[in-house]
């Protein structure tokens, strides 16, 4: 089965104008994240579900440095998969420099949602989005455009689009056949959102996010997932046990 480390740029505060800050005992009361992509280690493949906010201390990229960390050079990351487009989930993804998009993971396949992509690029107004980093991805030979409401990125992984939290936002199972390791992106950001049932005004469709995490957590219960929680602060992973 494949391993899978979270790598964490953070604890942030999230202002009503989606500005992300360092969380400290002053953080004034509010929404709270962890930001966090995953690194699944398959045998030929390192791939990111999700590729942060771009953090740096000391003009050093946070998912460099935590790669450091684990031996990994930013080029041993094969691709990148994205569940949908909002900044937090692809600032990390690279940066303008003199007129030139410079990627931080330069030898990887970059996967988005096309349709994701096609609204993303309306919202002029909505603070969620960055628009000059969606600029580049009209030019980078290294996105793949996914077309699909399902199917396969690589044997072992496989997305769905679920809409809900925004309208083509897509999920993921990591499967070796016994086992499911799955990341919900934000339709199941933070296990709470598993104890509480909620519709999220925040939400594209609230609703639907509700039903699908109702749906996800039966399963969850009786195939024994192992859940991955981008913005969790205390439990990135949780395996539930099958009954
Ligand atoms: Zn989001």
């Amino acid at each position: 089965m494949a391993q899978v480390f979270p790598i964490q740029e953070g604890h942030f505060s999230v202002s009503s104008d989606k500005e992300f800050r360092v969380l400290t005992s002053s953080s004034p009361a509010g929404l709270k994240v962890a930001v966090q992509p995953f690194l699944i280690k398959f045998d030929e493949e390192l791939i990111l579900l999700d590729a942060g906010l771009g953090w740096q201390v000391n003009g050093e990229l946070i998912l460099h440095r935590e790669l450091k960390y684990n031996g990994l050079p930013p080029t041993a990351i094969t691709k990148i998969v994205l569940s949908h487009l909002h900044k937090d989930h692809v600032g990390g993804l690279g940066t303008w420099q003199a007129g030139v998009f410079k990627l931080n993971f330069p030898q990887a396949s970059i996967y988005v949602q096309a349709r994701e992509f096609d609204f993303a690029v309306q919202q002029h107004d909505n603070p969620a989005y960055d628009q000059e980093i969606l600029e580049a991805f009209k030019h980078l030979p290294e996105i793949i455009w996914m077309n699909d409401d399902a199917g396969w990125i690589t044997p072992d992984l496989c997305y769905q689009v679920t809409g809900g939290h925004s309208p083509f936002h897509q999920v993921f199972w990591i499967t070796d056949g016994e086992h499911a390791i799955f990341y919900g992106g934000d339709n199941l950001p933070q296990q709470v959102y598993f104890q509480l049932d909620i519709a999220y005004k925040t939400d594209y469709d609230g609703k639907s996010a509700e039903r699908d995490r109702l749906h996800w957590k039966q399963r969850a219960a009786k195939e024994g997932w192992t859940i991955l929680f981008y913005h969790d602060l205390e439990n990135p992973m949780m395996t539930y046990l099958s009954s």
